[in-house]
């Protein structure tokens, strides 16, 4: 068991890797070519990038703004998006597969990424062949996102066969876990420069990087 539970469920996207603010330009520059290149936003790409940025800021969401003010479509983004997404540029953590092998609980893992780019990064990670029949995209649940209802924790919980209440649910953006607290599961937030979700009641616990976590949980295994 982790924290009492039998069941871990990990975000991919920053949580399974590193999150670096270099990773976050490169990204923001890329969902700006998806716009312009692949979906044909006129604007230019510079005007394009800035606007991601700032729509991130303000809803967690580089595409907010093109959803509610220039007509694109959620799901063309989401796919264009993922194609262009540069997973070579990640750096993997050191022998985390080792770590992972030996949590005393069921691991799934549940990515706002779709299945073509999660399954690259799973790749690139180390981490396909343990999660290979272990993780969902959002696509699978028929949503784009995992920061707006908890009926999709819920559908996750059902898929698997486990009860929201028996899993800790990990995630580096405390969006999401408002709605996996909201489901009944236990909340674990990984941050990575300070903890500035302090604040908010629905998360239960709070590490610095995914090692440091999985290095208490395998300490707590082994006492
Ligand atoms: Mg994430």
């Amino acid at each position: 068991m982790v924290l009492g539970k039998d069941v871990l469920i990990y975000d991919l996207d920053d949580t399974l890797y590193n999150k670096t603010e270099e990773f976050a330009d490169v990204l923001d520059q890329t969902m700006a070519e998806a716009l312009v290149y692949d979906l044909g936003l006129k604007m230019s790409l510079e005007d394009t990038k800035k606007l991601v940025t700032e729509s991130y800021k303000i809803y967690r969401d580089g595409g907010e703004i093109f959803y509610k003010n220039y007509g694109i479509e959620p799901k063309d983004l989401f796919i264009a998006y993922h194609r262009r997404k540069p997973i070579d540029l990640i750096k993997p953590y050191d022998n985390l597969i080792d770590k992972i092998k030996r949590v005393p609980a069921e691991q799934y893992i549940f990515t706002a990424s779709d299945r073509y780019a999660s399954e690259k990064i799973l790749k690139h990670l180390g981490l396909y062949e343990f999660f290979k029949d272990r993780y969902f995209s959002v696509e699978d649940f028929g949503v784009y996102k995992k920061n707006e209802d908890a009926k999709v924790y819920k559908d996750f919980c059902r898929r698997i066969g486990v009860r929201p209440q028996d899993v800790v649910f990990v995630d580096d953006s405390y969006s999401n876990l408002e709605f996996a607290k909201e489901a009944g599961m236990t909340t674990v937030r990984i941050y990575y420069k300070n903890n500035s979700a302090k604040d908010k009641t629905y998360i239960d616990y709070a590490y610095k990087g995914i090692e440091s976590f999985l290095d208490e949980v395998l300490a707590a295994a082994a006492a």
